[in-house]
């Protein structure tokens, strides 16, 4: 794997997450309510940080039932809150909320995976809070990685939505940038898009590069994953070959697409013209892994 493509900013984890653990309930019980564990809190998708650090808390003077098992650490037992927590809840005011988008590239390798898994995980349970065969409110059971239907038994585990997301050549290797309609004119990026049920992630790289672009791909290979917990997303990237030039726009989701030499990409970044995803993201690090190096952080949409 090329390095810009190892140590994806929200792909690295230091800690052992110990999934055997979780079914155990009297050691449960023990991590829930030791004041040595350290909590970690999430507000809308955001964590609490201390300089580049997370900020963690006791778990005393919160609801037992509602903790997660993140993992382990040096002898230390890493918990989130699973309750996200309201924007007006004042108790929680005075800590420095950030993004996990914003501070993500900037965390440690070991904060990084917790507050990665401590965002997908709670983003689940916020969404997922009754049974989806009958309705009954349903609880959370092992050590948080589970929601359980009290009426009938049934069990729920988190789920993880894959998405490609690709770097197209052309056979002059210039790449393809393109603009959804939604973004603010000069914002590019490289196509993506759910799997749909029943397909295999090279199968949607290829659909997906004909339905928003218009181009015939072939030669899909995988190049590396990220999670992408906004809210649930697991991105697969790729690059792919298209045998043909010639765009075609939907026009529903992508609004401008066109075809870029290295060299045109420069010029474009240097001018301002075009704005190029945050270095938190695999569709930066695909673009720098075409690229053959870093590019600069000023050429990022802000
Ligand atoms: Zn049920």
């Amino acid at each position: 794997m090329s390095p810009i493509l190892q140590q994806l900013a929200l792909g690295r984890s230091a800690v052992e997450r110990a999934a055997e653990l979780r079914q155990d309930a009297q050691w449960w019980a023990r991590v829930r309510s030791d004041p040595a564990s350290r909590v970690l809190c999430v507000r809308l998708g955001a964590v609490p940080l201390a300089g580049d650090e997370l900020a963690f808390t006791s778990p005393e003077g919160l609801p037992e039932a509602e903790f997660g098992f993140l993992g382990t650490d040096n002898g230390v037992n890493f918990l989130v809150w699973l309750t996200d927590i309201a924007e007006d809840d004042a108790r929680f005011d005075s800590l420095d909320w950030q993004s996990l988008r914003n501070c993500g590239a900037a965390l440690s390798a070991r904060d990084a995976g917790l507050a990665t898994t401590a965002v997908a995980l709670t983003n689940w349970h916020r969404a997922h809070t009754h049974c989806p065969r009958c309705g009954s409110e349903t609880f959370i059971t092992q050590a948080g990685w589970v929601r359980q239907c009290p009426a009938d038994g049934s069990e729920h585990y988190p789920r993880t939505d894959p998405a490609v997301i690709v770097a197209i050549t052309d056979a002059d290797d210039r790449l393809l940038l393109a603009r959804q309609k939604v973004w603010q004119p000069g914002h590019f990026s490289i196509v993506a898009g759910f799997v749909e049920p029943g397909e295999t992630f090279e199968a949607a790289v290829v659909r997906e590069a004909h339905e928003e672009v218009g181009l015939n791909v072939s030669d899909v290979t995988y190049l590396g994953s990220q999670p992408w917990p906004f809210p649930a997303s697991l991105m697969i990237g790729c690059s792919a070959r298209s045998m043909t030039s010639q765009i075609t726009v939907d026009g529903e989701e992508i609004e401008e697409a066109a075809w870029f030499s290295r060299a045109d990409m420069v010029a474009a970044c240097e001018s301002g013209a075009v704005r190029l995803p945050s270095k938190v993201s695999i569709a930066r690090r695909l673009i720098e892994n075409w690229y053959g190096g870093e590019l600069p952080h000023e050429w990022s949409r802000p």
